[in-house]
C-alpha cells in the first residue's frame, strides 16, 4: 500500500470520529488519495460539490484536526482537486520525475519543505540547528548521538527530516532511518512474535543496525518499554561503534527521562545535548514572513505582528493560524490579509476568550453610538472636539480590553500613527485620574460594550 493511502486511512479514521455518519459517507469517504507533496496530501474528487463543501471552514477545520492528531511528519496539511487539476498534477510530475532505478525499493523519503534552508534560525533554536547541521554535513564525524530536546511544536521533527534531505542530497544511496520511537517499538515487538531468530528478527537488526544514520523521534516514548530500551542500547553500541550517526530527539532532557535505564540515558548523553526552546517575538514574526511568504500570500505587517503576539506557544500552533488567516482571506476574496476584523474572526478558536468575545469593531460601534457619530469619522481625519474625544477614548478602550499591538489599532483607525495611539492612550489614562466626566464617560461606554 502506498505511504499516502496509508496516511490518508489514519486521517479518515480520525475524520469518522469527529463528524456525522452521513457526512462522512457523503463527503470525505469519497475523496481519493493521489500523493503527498511538500508536507500536503492531495486529495481528487470528480465532484466539484465535494470540493466546495469540504472547502468550509468547519469541514476543513475537522481535517486539519485528523491531520494534527494522527502526529505524521510527511502531512501537515492537505488539499482537494478535481479530476483536471489531478491531469495536470501528474503530467508536471512525470516531466520533472527523473526515472530512477527502481530496485532502490524502499527508499527513505522525508518531508521536502523540512529543510535546514526552510529553518528560521534564532536564539531559541540556533544550536540545535547548527548541531544538526554540522552531523549532517558529517555523519558520525561530527557530536555522536547528536540529543535535541525540547517542547511540542517547535521543529524537532522538521531538523531531522532536514538532515535526511541534506545528507541524501549528498549521497542518494545513503542508508538514513527515520523512525518515530513509536514505529522502533513496534517493530521490534513485531519481531518478537516469534521468538526463534526468524526472518523478523534479521529484518529488524538489517533495518536499525545497517543504518548509516540513525534518526528517532521522540524517546519519551520508551519509558516504560523495558526490553525496547534494551534493544535500543544494542542497536546503539553497534552502530556507534560503527561510526555512525545517531540522533535523537525527545520532549525532555535525558536526565529527565525517569524510569529510563541508567546506561541509555548516559549514552544518550554521551554526545552533544541541544535544547530548543519557544521562539521569541522576532522569531515568531521571521517565521510567519517566511512561511507567508512560501505560500505566496501578501499580509500587512501589523497582521504578521499581530499573530506574533497572539500566538506564542509554539510553531505548529503560529503556522495554523496563518493557514486559517490565509483560508479565510481567500473564502472572501481577499488577496492581502490586512483587515484586523476578518483576522480576529480566522483565528477567534485560539485567541484568549476577552480577544474573542470583544473586537475592535464592538468597542468602536459602542463609542460611536456613544457619541453620536459614525465610523467613517471615527477613522478620518476631522477633529472637532466631539470626534477626537470619542476617537481618544475609542484607542483607550481597544488598548485597554483588547490588547492588540498598537500598531495595529492605528492601522485600523485610519492608518493613524504609532506615536498618535500612544499620546491618546496616555492622555486619557491620565484624564481618568483627574476628570470626573471622563471617568462617567468611560464607565458609560464599558457598560454598553458587556451589555452587547
Ligand atoms: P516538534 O517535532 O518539535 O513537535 P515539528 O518539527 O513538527 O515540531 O515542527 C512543527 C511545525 O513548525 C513544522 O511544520 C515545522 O516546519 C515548523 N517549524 C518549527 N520550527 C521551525 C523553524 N525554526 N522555522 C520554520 N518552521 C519551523
Ligand atoms: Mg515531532
Amino acid at each position: 500500500m502506498e505511504e499516502y493511502t496509508r496516511i490518508w486511512k489514519q486521517i479518515l479514521e480520525e475524520i469518522s470520529k469527529k463528524v456525522a455518519a452521513v457526512s462522512y459517507d457523503m463527503w470525505f469517504s469519497k475523496l481519493e488519495p493521489l500523493d503527498i507533496s511538500f508536507g500536503k496530501i492531495i486529495l481528487v474528487t470528480n465532484l466539484n460539490s465535494i470540493k466546495d463543501t469540504l472547502s468550509k471552514p468547519i469541514y476543513r477545520d475537522k481535517i486539519m484536526e485528523s491531520i494534527k492528531t494522527i502526529d505524521n511528519p510527511m502531512v501537515t496539511d492537505f488539499t482537494i482537486i478535481n479530476e483536471d487539476e489531478k491531469k495536470e498534477y501528474l503530467s508536471k510530475l512525470n516531466t520533472n520525475t527523473v526515472i530512477e532505478d527502481s530496485s532502490q525499493y524502499n527508499a527513505p523519503k522525508f518531508n521536502e519543505a523540512y529543510t535546514f534552508d526552510n529553518f528560521v534560525v534564532g536564539s531559541s533554536n540556533n544550536t540545535a540547528k547548527s548541531a544538526a547541521f554540522s552531523v549532517a554535513q558529517n555523519p558520525g564525524n561530527s557530536f555522536n548521538p547528536l540529543f535535541i530536546y525540547g517542547g511540542v511544536g517547535l521543529g524537532k521533527t522538521h531538523i531531522l527530516h532536514a538532515i535526511g534531505n541534506y545528507v541524501l542530497s549528498q549521497n542518494k544511496n545513503a542508508n538514513i532511518i527515520y523512525a518515530t520511537t513509536e514505529q522502533f517499538v513496534n517493530d521490534f515487538i513485531e519481531s518478537m512474535r516469534n521468538n526463534k531468530v526468524s526472518d523478523k528478527v534479521f529484518n529488524f537488526r538489517e533495518k536499525y543496525r545497517k543504518a548509516d544514520i540513525l534518526m528517532l523521534d521522540d524517546v519519551q516514548f520508551l519509558i516504560g518499554k523495558e526490553s525496547s530500551q534494551e534493544a535500543l542500547f544494542h542497536t546503539f553500541n553497534d552502530l556507534y561503534q560503527n561510526k555512525k550517526q545517531i540522533v535523537l530527539t525527545s520532549d525532555r532532557h535525558p536526565r529527565e527521562l525517569r524510569d529510563l535505564e541508567e546506561r541509555l540515558k548516559s549514552r544518550f548523553q554521551s554526545g552533544l545535548t541541544a535544547d530548543i526552546s519557544t521562539p521569541d517575538l522576532e522569531t515568531r514574526i521571521a517565521i510567519l514572513q517566511k512561511k507567508a511568504y512560501q505560500k505566496n500570500f501578501n499580509i500587512s505587517k501589523n497582521i504578521i505582528y499581530f499573530i506574533a503576539e497572539k500566538i506564542t506557544s509554539n510553531i505548529r500552533e503560529i503556522e495554523g493560524a496563518l493557514s486559517k488567516v490565509i483560508f479565510y482571506c481567500q473564502l472572501n476574496n481577499k488577496d492581502c490579509a490586512d483587515d484586523l476584523n476578518l483576522v480576529m474572526q480566522a483565528l477567534k478558536d485560539d485567541l484568549d476568550v476577552s480577544t474573542h468575545v470583544l473586537s475592535l469593531d464592538t468597542i468602536t460601534d459602542a463609542v460611536c453610538a456613544y457619541y453620536n457619530i459614525t465610523k467613517d469619522e471615527i477613522k478620518g481625519a476631522k477633529k472637532t472636539k466631539n470626534i477626537a474625544e470619542a476617537r481618544q477614548i475609542d484607542i483607550y478602550l481597544i488598548n485597554d480590553m483588547l490588547s492588540v499591538p498598537l500598531m495595529s489599532i492605528g492601522n485600523y483607525l485610519g492608518n493613524r500613527d504609532h506615536s498618535t495611539i500612544i499620546y491618546a492612550r496616555d492622555k486619557v489614562t491620565d484624564q481618568l485620574k483627574t476628570d470626573n466626566r471622563i471617568k462617567m464617560v468611560v464607565k458609560d461606554i464599558r457598560n454598553m460594550i458587556e451589555k452587547n
